[in-house]
Formats: C-alpha cells, sequence, structure tokens
C-alpha cells in the first residue's frame, strides 16, 4: 500500500535522496495536495551516509506515492539538529536537519551525527565541527 505525502528529493554526490517531511513540523505544513512551506528554506540537511551537509531548496518538495508501513517508518523520522557556532563572541544559532530510521533513539542520532565529522557554517561564516556540547536535537513528528 502506498500513500501519498510531501517529500524532498535532491541529488547529493550523484545520488538521489529522499526524506518525508512531517505534515506539520517548523519546516511548512501539508493542506491537502498543497504543502506550504515556511520561510526558513533553503534547508541544511545532514546527508549521514555522505557525512556532509547538502542545501537543500524548496524546489525539491514534491508529492509522492510512499510506502504506508507504521508512521514514518519506511522512510525514517526527520530530526532537527540546533547548534550554537563555537566561535568566540558569536553564538549565531544554526538548525539543520537529518534523517534517522523512526526506531533510533537520541543518543543513536547523537552518535551517527558525531561520527560524521561534518563541518558546518554559521551564518556569520564561521567554518566548526558539530560539537556535542553545542548542540540540541529535537525528534520531529512524522
Ligand atoms: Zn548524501
Ligand atoms: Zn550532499
Ligand atoms: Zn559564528
Amino acid at each position: 500500500m502506498t500513500e501519498l505525502r510531501f517529500v524532498c528529493r535532491f541529488q547529493c554526490d550523484g545520488v538521489d535522496h529522499t526524506f518525508v517531511l512531517p505534515r506539520q513540523s517548523p519546516l511548512g505544513k501539508s493542506v491537502g495536495e498543497q504543502y506550504q512551506p515556511t520561510g526558513i528554506w533553503p534547508i541544511d540537511f545532514l546527508c549521514l551516509p555522505h557525512g556532509h551537509v547538502c542545501r537543500v531548496g524548496r524546489e525539491a518538495i514534491r508529492l509522492e506515492g510512499v510506502a504506508a508501513l507504521a508512521p514514518g517508518l519506511h522512510e525514517g523520522v526527520l530530526w532537527e539538529i540546533e547548534y550554537e557556532c563555537a566561535r568566540q563572541n558569536c553564538g549565531q544559532r544554526q538548525t539543520i536537519y537529518t534523517r534517522y530510521s523512526a526506531v533510533g533513539t537520541q543518543a543513536d542520532v547523537l552518535r551517527d551525527v558525531l561520527k560524521t565529522r561534518a563541518r558546518v557554517l554559521c551564518s556569520e561564516g564561521h567554518e566548526a565541527k558539530l560539537d556535542m556540547a553545542r548542540m540540541e536535537l529535537s525528534l520531529l513528528g512524522s
């Protein structure tokens, strides 16, 4: 069985990636056949398999049929990672997103995020490694 859901489909290192957008989250909401994105797009998405952050624009959003198993289980769930720039006197807060298996705990997500050694940029252009003491993870709904 399939169900129609809004997804993000984009290319990362030449590979097609898809994640299902929660019906309602800080990213936007689905209203019937329309997705209403909020003003935060484009978003930064941390690709765990490739270990880097990709910029994903709202043109990646589309309505597609996805396998309807348990809610979110097949495509994974979306996590929001908020981090604070470590540069002295900067303290800019940024948000990135990542997708994880729905059975993963917060500790699992944190472990795999740190394993990537992905580098992130704050809005002032400071580049840093994600560091556990300066990030907060929260699970977005499905
Ligand atoms: Zn990737
Ligand atoms: Zn990428
Ligand atoms: Zn900064």
